[in-house]
Formats: structure tokens, C-alpha cells, sequence
């Protein structure tokens, strides 16, 4: 539905003044692959807008996790879709696509969605895995005493006390980091271990054999089959994590999707609804309004703001809707997101008569739209 209004890779500010022009191939890409899958589960009401064809409707189940997935990625801290390693199990997985119904080791799909132009590729880690059973990626270092090949090898360090050149094995005195630490040779107290403490020497020693040495024999431990193996001798293996392609792009072009379904579902409800619509307030100044609809029984009008912002919903936010929605003064008027809010905005919007909708999901924000209509419709004696 980008395609339809044409939107420029912008923030979502920008989209308040129509753009026909500018539309690239990376755009068509997502979006024809979020228009699709739009029309495929729950949009019943509307579908005859764009009709749907049966036969589609596997690959459109696979679109409808997709959109989820860009869906949550958009609502993740770090925008990063990340592997973890199963240390038990020896296997990489994906937490985000359990979240989607998927597999979560099912690292085609994703690799599909980068050859669809959804997710940009990137190297995470190369990882060293075992020689013999390269496929489990559970590999962990291992520290082996060089002379009786014991594991019981510890770390040890000296420690300088820099104001009185006091010097001591970390095993005879810590110099705990913790503060109150007193100097056993002169007493003082140590408060910065960090600017108070040198570490002028590190080396290993064996308990078992006493043996004290500077470098300890580095195995890797293939942990699924319980063997060692030199690191030299092991496989490299590269994890990837994803980002989104366009992810300025995806959420515009999810605004853009649901402004349009938006306006069809107000049109079913008798209103004549318009995006990005100049609006005259009391005081002369003209406000767009993001979606505007005027009813065709009666003077109602609805206003809805669609905004998102990765930190979520503020006061700063609220305000910019509070002016137009007060200068024009309609008793009507939602906000719609796909970003959290922060704390106190929800009773902020109920102050000010401002009816919150705060979902990540298209399908949700669609039916708490119509449940706010057609709420209103019974309010107001109307029918459908
Ligand atoms: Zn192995
Ligand atoms: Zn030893
Ligand atoms: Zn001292």
C-alpha cells in the first residue's frame, strides 16, 4: 500500500506531506510482501477490497510470520535478530522464531527472507567446533596443567599495594575490590583497587603436582561426545544475525497499511474517511490530520494519529496530537501505535479523552478500531 501513496524512505513525520514520486525496488520488495500477507488472515470484513485466492493461502501463512517477525524485531531493543547457543544440546537457535511459530533452528527461512530482501545478513561470531562432529557447536576451553595434564589448575596473580610497594600472591591476600580493605603491611586502607593496586605478574599453578607455569595447555571439550580436541585441529563455523533491510521503510510502509485499511473500515461504518487530511481548527490554523473521518448521518468526526517511536510513546508525543485534536475539538479521537508506551501516557490519553491503542499487531489495532467504531455507533443510535 506504499506503492499506492508512494512514500519516500522517511521517518514517519514526513509522511504528513503525500509524496507521489520515489518508489524503489527495495520498497516494491517489502511491500508487496506485507500487502499480501494483509489480506490473508484476519481482515475478513475487507477483503473484498483486494481479493484473495485460495491456492495462496500457504505462502501466505509463511508471509503472516514474517510480518510478525519484522513486527517484533521493530519492537526489539537492539533490532538485531541474534543465534544462542544450546551448550546441552550443541545446537544454534533463533529464540525470535519460536516466538513466530517457526522452528528456531530453521536458519533457511531466515537466509529465505534475506534473498527476499526482508533481512540484511551480517557475521556474528566464527565459532571453533570439533573436528570429528562439526555440526555441534558446543565446543568450551578447556585449561590442563602442562607437566601431569590435571585439570586443577588455578590462576594466580601478584598484587602491588603502589603506595607502600607491598607485593603478595592473590591467594595469600585479596585486596578484595570490596571497600574497607586494609594494606596488611601498612595498614591504609584500600578504596580504589583499580588505582591502588598494581598487577605486576600472572601465572598458573597445578594443585595436584604444585607445578607453577606461565601458559596452561588451552584444549577445546567437544561437550556432546565428551572429548578434547586442539584448537588448531578444530572447524571454523561463521553464525550470522539479521537485521531488517528497510526498517525505516517496513514501519512506514506498516503505517501506510494500516492508515488504508483503517479508512475502508470507517467507510463500512458510514464515514467518509480521509488520510492525511487538512482539517480548519478554531483558531484558524489548519492541522493534517493523519486519517480524518466525517460522519455521512450526522456532524460526528473521528480523528486518529498514527505514531511510533522505537522508545516508546511520551509526553512529547501526546502533546503534538493534544493541540490539533483541541483546536478542532472532535470528542473523537485515537491514537494508534505500534510502540510501548511509558508510564503515565495511558492515563495522560484518558485525561484528554484520547482512546490509546498500543499493539503490536496489525490485525489487533484493526478489530480495536472497529470495536471503538461500532462502540460508538451503539452510543449514537446509529446502525451499520
Ligand atoms: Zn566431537
Ligand atoms: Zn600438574
Ligand atoms: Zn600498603
Amino acid at each position: 500500500m506504499c506503492v499506492v501513496f508512494g512514500k519516500k524512505h522517511v521517518p514517519e513525520k514526513s509522511l504528513l506531506k503525500p509524496n507521489s514520486e520515489n518508489k524503489s525496488s527495495g520498497l516494491q520488495n517489502i511491500t508487496s510482501f506485507l500487502k499480501r500477507d494483509s489480506v490473508s488472515e484476519p481482515l475478513d470484513k475487507i477483503s473484498d477490497v483486494v481479493p484473495e485466492c485460495k491456492h495462496e493461502h500457504d505462502a501466505s501463512k509463511t508471509r503472516g510470520k514474517s510480518v510478525q517477525l519484522v513486527q517484533k524485531v521493530q519492537q526489539s531493543d537492539d533490532l538485531i535478530i541474534k543465534p544462542l547457543l544450546d551448550y546441552n544440546d550443541g545446537v544454534l537457535f533463533y529464540p525470535i522464531l519460536s516466538e513466530i511459530g517457526e522452528s528456531p533452528d530453521n536458519v533457511s527461512y531466515l537466509d529465505g527472507l534475506v534473498d527476499d530482501g526482508v533481512l540484511d545478513k551480517q557475521i556474528y561470531e566464527k565459532l571453533i567446533v570439533c573436528p570429528i562432529h562439526p555440526k555441534m557447536f558446543s565446543s568450551s576451553m578447556r585449561l590442563y596443567c602442562p607437566k601431569c595434564q590435571s585439570m586443577n589448575v588455578q590462576k594466580l596473580n601478584l598484587f602491588e599495594h603502589k603506595k607502600c610497594g607491598y607485593i603478595t600472591e592473590s591467594v595469600n591476600f585479596a585486596f578484595s575490590a570490596d571497600a574497607n580493605s586494609m594494606c596488611p603491611s601498612c595498614q591504609k586502607e584500600i578504596t580504589n583497587f583499580e588505582k591502588e593496586i598494581r598487577v605486576p605478574a600472572m601465572w598458573y599453578q597445578c594443585d595436584d603436582c604444585r607445578e607453577k607455569f606461565d601458559n596452561a595447555t588451552i584444549k577445546l571439550h567437544c561437550r556432546k561426545y565428551g572429548h578434547d580436541f586442539d584448537p588448531n585441529s578444530g572447524q571454523f563455523i561463521t553464525t550470522y544475525s539479521y537485521t531488517l533491510k528497510h526498517s525505516e521503510t517496513s514501519i512506514n510502509c506498516d503505517v501506510a497499511q494500516i492508515k488504508d485499511e483503517i479508512v475502508n473500515l470507517l467507510n463500512g461504518f458510514n464515514f467518509n474517511a480521509e488520510i492525511n487530511y487538512p482539517v480548519k481548527g478554531r483558531t484558524g490554523n489548519i492541522h493534517e490530520i493523519p486519517i480524518y473521518a466525517k460522519s455521512n448521518i450526522s456532524d460526528a468526526s473521528i480523528l486518529i494519529f498514527i505514531k511510533n517511536q522505537a522508545d516508546g510513546i511520551d509526553e512529547s508525543v501526546m502533546n503534538s496530537i493534544l493541540v490539533p485534536k483541541l483546536d478542532i475539538g472532535s470528542e473523537n479521537t485515537l491514537l494508534i501505535t505500534v510502540s510501548s508506551v511509558k508510564d503515565g501516557i495511558a492515563r495522560l490519553a484518558q485525561h484528554y479523552g484520547i482512546f490509546l491503542i498500543s499493539e503490536p499487531d496489525f490485525s489487533k489495532i484493526l478489530s480495536k478500531v472497529e470495536d471503538f467504531v461500532s462502540n460508538w455507533y451503539t452510543k449514537n443510535g446509529g446502525n451499520k
